[in-house]
């Protein structure tokens, strides 16, 4: 990194569910490390205390920023773009992550206020200026340069980064952040449906059931969340799948879903579109079950099983069930 960067100054928007800090914030404060300089992350929310005080204790953060308010409950972009606007003035990067449905409209907003440009998929950092990120739904990698001289406001595929570690004696510290009274609210969540609360979550799980449409009928879905449970494993979909309303968009892996990095992704009726592909490059592991051997997955997949894929499942939850052998 160049001279120039370790002058520069880097602000995480932490990524939170309720009050609850997700593990994908260390992996933002991760790459923002990649700039050389001691991080700030920015905890917004109602009732974050505890996610504040849990950021403070990731290695390479030197300040948090507690911006507590009602407003800020649902992250909406209106109130979060307008309390980063004069951060910006202090910070030359703003970190945020793909995964987030909120940082992936606060940062355009706020690029917008600014007049500067939001830089997605962020996978590597080169320099404060140079990035790489995928293109043609991750079959090329391209380096890209930011030729303005605003802020950066880069949007990070976190499966790409080392999470920052936890260091246990230390811990930065929690600075309130005085949240503004006029902040813009234009709209209010009234109602919420939870979809796989109970789970692990799908960014952080080692283990990925991913539901097809060949795998999306009533028993096949029935068994699918049953053998999840059973194996403390998160459930990703198919834009096929989601599309057919039998799974929340929340589920969707892909190139216009999430990027996962489980250590084992079990396929199951999944086709191999190369816009489902791009979702699933870090996995550890793919393992394939489809009927059809010339099916695309089988050329992504370290283990391919040419089945049905309800049978393999009411196998393997048979074999889940089953008493262990001592
Ligand atoms: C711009 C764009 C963006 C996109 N983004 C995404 C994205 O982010 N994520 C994504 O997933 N897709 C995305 N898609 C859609 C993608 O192209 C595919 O249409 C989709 O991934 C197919 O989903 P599928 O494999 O579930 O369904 P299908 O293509 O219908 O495949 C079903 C598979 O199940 C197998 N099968 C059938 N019955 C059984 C059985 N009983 N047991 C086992 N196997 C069986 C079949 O052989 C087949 O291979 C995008 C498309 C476009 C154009």
């Amino acid at each position: 990194m160049s001279e120039e960067a370790s002058l520069m100054t880097t602000l995480v928007l932490a990524q939170t569910e309720a009050t609850r800090l997700l593990p994908g914030t260390a992996r933002l404060v991760g790459a923002a490390r990649a700039f050389g300089r001691p991080v700030t992350v920015l905890v917004a929310g109602y009732g974050m205390g505890e996610a504040a005080a849990r950021a403070a204790r990731l290695e390479g953060v030197e300040r948090v920023l507690l911006a507590d308010d009602a407003c800020l409950a649902e992250q909406l972009a209106e109130p979060m773009a307008a309390l980063l606007r004069p951060l910006s003035a202090e910070y030359d990067v703003i970190i945020g992550g793909m995964a987030s449905m909120a940082h992936r409209e606060i940062l355009p907003r706020l690029a917008g206020m600014l007049d500067v440009m939001a830089l997605s998929d962020v996978l590597a950092i080169e320099n404060e200026s140079t990035f790489q990120r995928p293109a043609f739904a991750g079959n090329v990698v391209t380096t890209v340069r930011l030729l303005d001289d605003g802020p950066r406001l880069l949007l990070m595929c976190e499966s790409a980064f080392e999470e920052a570690g936890t260091d246990g004696a230390r811990s930065a510290p929690v600075e309130k952040l005085a949240v503004p009274a006029d902040l813009p609210l234009p709209v209010r969540v009234i109602a919420e449906e939870r979809h796989g609360e109970s789970g692990p979550d799908l960014r952080s799980a080692r283990l990925v059931l991913g539901m097809g449409r060949g795998a999306s009928g009533e028993e096949a879905r029935r068994m699918l969340h049953e053998l999840a449970d059973r194996l403390n494993a998160a459930i990703a979909a198919t834009r096929a799948v989601v599309d057919d309303g039998l799974a929340p968009n929340e589920w969707q892996v892909g190139q216009t879903g999430k990027r996962i990095a489980p250590a084992v992704y079990v396929a199951f009726g999944i086709s191999g579109a190369h816009q489902h592909l791009a979702g699933i490059r870090d996995a550890g592991l793919i393992v394939a079950v489809n009927t059809d051997e010339e099916a695309p997955i089988f050329r992504a997949a370290d283990h391919g099983l040419v089945m049905d894929a309800t049978e393999v499942l009411r196998r393997l939850l048979e074999e889940a069930s089953a008493p262990k052998r001592a």
